[in-house]
């Protein structure tokens, strides 16, 4: 059996070094806003070339906090637009709900399934306050047009990053492009803790210190409260995991990357449809998941299980088709909608064996409708 993801071997690598740390947390007896969140936020400014990083709770809440900061500086106000890809993971979508501010739908890019960057323009209105750009996949989704758009329209730029750590544009990473970003740190992404886990980063002084502050029940000095803040914090076990796990995640990037040109150059089946690179630069895919497309979706499916090899979609239900987002239900994003019936995620990971990447492709390059 090919798993989609081996969680367990995924931290086996670092057992002993996790083991230690936890140990040594236990005997401190100190398991929040404490020294190893503080080394962990180092550590993660450092590898993005960023200003501040804020650890959170997770990724939800690390996105849900920077919109909710802009309307605490009066940047957005309830009922203000955001910009959103239609095909994306509802929590970027909820992030901006949650703060009474309206998804604008558009469709994606064919070739790189993030949103299509040319089309933007025609849905910013008079309310657009911001873009939400996910990295999805792993692919960097950006252009000098964000930035033209961003300044023609005094736009804030947010970036989901829960997909995408360790990816750069130009040398640049993803979570240091736009004004602000969101890290996921659930198991399953490309850097995971063992449990849930988050991070804002930002170079915007500012948008930081209120950050940090909604975070912690919207307090800088204890018992006094500036905001209506939430509770969303990082474990210090969760963090001092992170700091191990961050130190190898470049290497682990760069299987993820040998494996996805393995199946780039040696799947050739004509009922098939490969990602692409759309930079044509590896540094800008760090492929979190390896995303097929076929019209024959449900049948090539079926086949790889029988044949033991387990995939998943990645999302079989475009956000505006989702029944809590009923209102969005006429929205038309008919890429989307086409997308989400012909995707299909292939198993790839950091600790995927090369006889393991060889059944996938030759199997795949057997099946026939
Ligand atoms: C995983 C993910 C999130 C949310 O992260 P959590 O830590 O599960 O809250 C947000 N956006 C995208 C694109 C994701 O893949």
């Amino acid at each position: 059996m090919i798993k989609f993801l081996d969680l367990q071997k995924v931290n086996s690598l670092y057992a002993n070094e996790l083991k230690n740390v936890a140990a040594q947390i236990i005997d401190e007896g100190w398991f929040l806003n404490g020294k190893w969140n503080e080394k962990f936020a180092d550590n993660l400014k450092e590898y993005i070339g960023c200003e501040y990083v804020i650890p959170c709770g997770n990724g939800l809440d690390a996105l849900r906090l920077i919109f909710r900061a802009y309307k605490e500086m009066g940047i957005m106000k309830d009922g203000d637009e955001v910009i959103v890809p239609a095909n994306t993971y509802i929590a970027t979508v909820l992030a901006i709900t949650d703060n009474n501010l309206v998804p604008v739908f558009v469709d994606p890019d064919e070739d790189s399934y993030n949103i299509n960057l040319e089309k933007i323009e025609s849905f910013i209105t008079s309310r657009t306050k911001a873009i939400a750009i996910v990295h999805l996949y792993g692919q960097v989704c950006w252009s000098h047009k964000l930035k033209e758009l961003k300044e023609k329209y005094g736009l804030k730029i947010v970036e989901d990053n829960a997909q995408s750590i360790g990816a750069k544009w130009n040398g640049v990473h993803t979570g240091n492009l736009g004004d602000a970003a969101g890290f996921s740190f659930y198991p399953g992404k490309n850097l995971g803790a063992l449990g849930d886990s988050g991070a804002i980063t930002t170079n915007d002084e500012k948008l930081a210190h209120i950050v940090k502050a909604l975070a912690n029940y919207g307090s800088v000095i204890r018992y006094v409260h500036d905001y209506k803040g939430l509770n969303s914090r990082m474990d210090e076990i969760q963090a001092a995991f992170l700091s191990i796990k961050l130190k190898r995640i470049d290497e682990r990037n760069h299987i993820r990357k040998l494996i996805a040109k393995r199946y780039m150059d040696e799947i050739q089946n004509p009922y098939i449809t490969l990602p692409k690179i759309v930079k044509g630069d590896i540094d800008s895919h760090v492929f979190h998941l390896f995303v097929i497309r076929t019209p024959y979706r449900e049948q090539l499916q079926n086949y790889l299980k029988q044949k033991g090899i387990e995939t998943l979609i990645h999302y079989p239900t475009p956000v505006h088709k989702q029944s809590c987002y009923r209102e969005y239900a006429t929205t038309s994003c008919k890429l989307s909608e086409c997308i989400q019936k012909e995707i299909l995620s292939l198993p790839i990971s950091s600790v995927m064996e090369e006889d393991e990447v060889e059944i996938v492709i030759n199997v795949i390059n057997q099946f026939k409708p």
